[in-house]
Order: structure tokens, then C-alpha cells, then sequence
């Protein structure tokens, strides 16, 4: 059997051990302590933003940006339906009502233009206006900022970014997740960086992040005894995987140059295969390139999205389906969803090919063989 080829595995960068060994030196097991404070800082200034706070997952920084709003029973949260479910779920959490947004071809991400139908029609409809936005940067590729911050700040609603599939992305030059009035960041096992499972909420507004910290943290009043006038959360991150998350991000850069560099060899790879297109970098956008998705035309190419996964998994290689859109989610049926097509079409005609940063050459031959295979039959 041949090895696998997964469609992005953690990859470490050996400066983890260090952060680690400090911690194990220290006693500093749990819960938060030194590496979670450094990494903290690393990352604030990594971003160019002023507070960070490193919680256990991308998803409970979704929950507490909610928390921090003030979203609650019966409220509206406009969220990019393509995506994946941990974008959507806290709103649910919250008891609010999730109002799904499409996205226009160019970026795969939110429509500025549906973005602005949306808020007008619920308007009309509930007398309401939504209470935030969570706008997605999906694969790494920045949304359209500009003119959703600009019909955000015209409507005065806050918007929260999900910036978990984005690290080390530029709009106009600034990280993605830094636009908003709060961004979140996830360190998944299949992200761009891991610190095996993890996340974080960022944001200028210091006391956003002091109340995610208080909230992550159980919720305890200043007393001399277990007090409580919150309902807290257990969704901090302990010492030990920040410390993975400082030897990590020391070379996020690297990683991000090797996505791109994974992106650029699949372009030359179809070069004259007809059908097959890739999702563009406009002017001022810069993409990680977490993952590189394709989408196949029918009009040019026999080969389906599940014959090339399939003929890929027939040689023990992972290629994975495009996230299936929110609004066609049998949980997520029932909500207002504002649709153009677009997502499901991307849905219908895309795959995302294996693009860890710690594929070998002999695994990019091996890919190249699957692929040349499968177009010349
Ligand atoms: C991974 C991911 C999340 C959730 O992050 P976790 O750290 O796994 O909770 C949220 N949104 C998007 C778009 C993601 O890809």
C-alpha cells in the first residue's frame, strides 16, 4: 500500500519542543501561563492588532465575539453561508437566528451586493435590523472588506470575521480578521498552522478581549470565594499547546509561501486541461492558499468532482468535497437565506486537492501521474 497523501496535515516545525520542554521545566501544565501570554503577544503583533486572546478553539472565539455583542434570543446574525457549520453554530448557541448570505463568483466569499438585499428585507420583514455580521475569508481568500465594512458602518452594525482559514492573508496589505470589530483564528489539526486544536479572538477593543478572557475562564467575580454573577465557559487554552502554537508560528511565513508555491504548481499542472478553473487573486488581495480548489466545467471536461477524488482515493490520496453551503444543510434548512447560486455551484462543480505544506516532490509526481491519468481517459 502507498502512504498516504492527506489533504493538509499538521506540520511542525521542531520549535515547538522548546516552548514545550519550558513549560514541562516549569511545572506550567495548565491552564493559562507564560506560553499562552507570549503567544498572545506574538500574535497581536503578527497581526498588527492590539489584543488577542488564545481560547481552546476557532469555534469558542465565534462564541464569545456573539457573547461580546450581545447577541441573545431571537436576534439576527448575517453569516456567509459558504462555509463550514462551526461559522453558524454558536449562533445557535446564542438562540439567535442565523440569515445566510451567498457569495459572488470572483472570491467565492460574502456578496457585498446580497449583503445589502439581506439587511434591507429583514428589516422589511422583522422591523429589526440584523445585530451582526460574520463575514468569512474562506480557503484563505480575503472578502470583499471594503464594501462590506462600508454597508456594515452605513447600517451600524458590527461585524465579526472568520478569519480561521485565513492566517498570514492581506487585504490592501493588513491581516485578514483585523478589519472587524472583533476577527477569529483557528489552529485546527488541518490549518495552515495547529496547535492541535485551538483558536483565538482579536480585536483593538480591549475590553472585548478582557471579557472573552473572563468568560473563557468560568466566569469568576472578583471574591473571596467562588462567586458568580455570569455563566462562564471552560474555553481557554492551556500552556502546553500554546506552546506549540509559538514554535508554529515562527515560521507561518514559511507555510504560507509553501501553500502558494502548492497553488502555483497545480495552475501549471492543468495547463492545457481544458475545463478546470481556479479560484483568481484580484488587485490588493493576497491569499494564504490554505487549500487549493479547483471547479470543473461541464461544458469542457467529462471528469466529475468524484471521479478525480475517487481515482485520487484509489492511490491513497485525500482530496476533499467543497463545503457544502449552509443554506442546503438539513440543520440549517429553515433559516432566511439570500442565494444567487453561486455557492452551490461552486459545491456542485468544485474539489479541494491535497495541499499540505509537507508534501514531498515524490508526493506532487504521484498526484501529477493521478491527474494525467484521469484527463487523458
Ligand atoms: C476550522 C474552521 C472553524 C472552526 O475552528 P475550530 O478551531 O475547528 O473550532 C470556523 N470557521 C471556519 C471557516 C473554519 O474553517
Amino acid at each position: 500500500m502507498k502512504s498516504r497523501i492527506y489533504l493538509s496535515s499538521p506540520h511542525m516545525s521542531g520549535f515547538e519542543q522548546k516552548y514545550i520542554r519550558q513549560a514541562f521545566k516549569q511545572n506550567w501544565i495548565a491552564p493559562i501561563g507564560p506560553n499562552v501570554d507570549a503567544f498572545e503577544q506574538e500574535l497581536a503583533s503578527e497581526l498588527g492588532v492590539k489584543h488577542v486572546a488564545a481560547v481552546a478553539s476557532g469555534t469558542a472565539a465565534i462564541h464569545l465575539a456573539l457573547i461580546n455583542l450581545g447577541i441573545g434570543r431571537d436576534d439576527e446574525v448575517v453569516v456567509s453561508t459558504f462555509t463550514f457549520s462551526a461559522t453558524v453554530n454558536p449562533v445557535v448557541y446564542q438562540g439567535a437566528v442565523p440569515v445566510l448570505v451567498d457569495s459572488e463568483p470572483e472570491t467565492w466569499n460574502m456578496d457585498p451586493a446580497l449583503l445589502e438585499q439581506a439587511i434591507e428585507d429583514r428589516i422589511r420583514k422583522t422591523g429589526r435590523k440584523p445585530k451582526a455580521i460574520v463575514l468569512v475569508h474562506i480557503y484563505g481568500m480575503p472578502a470583499r472588506i471594503r464594501e462590506i465594512m462600508e454597508i456594515a458602518e452605513r447600517y451600524d452594525i458590527p461585524v465579526v470575521e472568520d478569519a480561521a482559514e485565513s492566517l498570514g492573508s492581506t487585504y490592501h496589505g493588513k491581516a485578514t480578521g483585523t478589519f472587524g470589530s472583533m476577527g477569529i483564528l483557528s489552529f485546527n489539526g488541518n490549518k495552515i498552522i495547529t496547535t492541535s486544536g485551538g483558536g483565538a479572538l482579536v480585536s483593538d477593543n480591549e475590553a472585548f478581549i478582557r471579557h472573552a478572557r473572563f468568560l473563557a475562564t468560568q466566569a469568576r467575580d472578583q471574591a473571596p470565594w467562588y462567586q458568580h454573577s455570569h455563566i462562564g465557559y471552560n474555553y481557554r487554552m492551556s500552556n502546553v499547546v500554546a506552546g506549540i502554537g509559538r514554535g508554529q508560528l515562527e515560521v507561518l511565513y514559511d507555510r504560507v509561501k509553501a501553500r502558494r508555491r502548492i497553488f502555483k504548481w497545480y495552475t501549471e499542472l492543468f495547463r492545457g486541461i481544458r475545463g478546470v478553473s481556479f479560484l483568481s487573486e484580484p488587485e490588493e488581495f493576497f491569499s494564504n492558499r490554505w487549500l487549493t480548489c479547483i471547479t470543473l466545467d461541464p461544458a469542457h471536461t467529462p471528469v466529475t468532482p468524484q471521479g478525480l477524488m475517487q481515482a485520487m482515493a484509489d492511490d491513497n490520496i485525500e482530496a476533499r468535497p467543497i463545503w457544502k453551503p449552509m443554506h442546503l444543510q438539513p440543520v440549517f434548512a429553515d433559516c432566511p437565506a439570500f442565494v444567487n447560486g453561486t455557492a452551490e455551484d461552486i459545491f456542485t462543480r468544485g474539489l479541494c486537492l491535497p495541499s499540505g505544506s509537507n508534501m514531498t516532490t515524490e508526493d506532487l509526481k504521484r498526484i501529477a501521474a493521478v491527474v494525467h491519468t484521469v484527463f487523458k481517459s
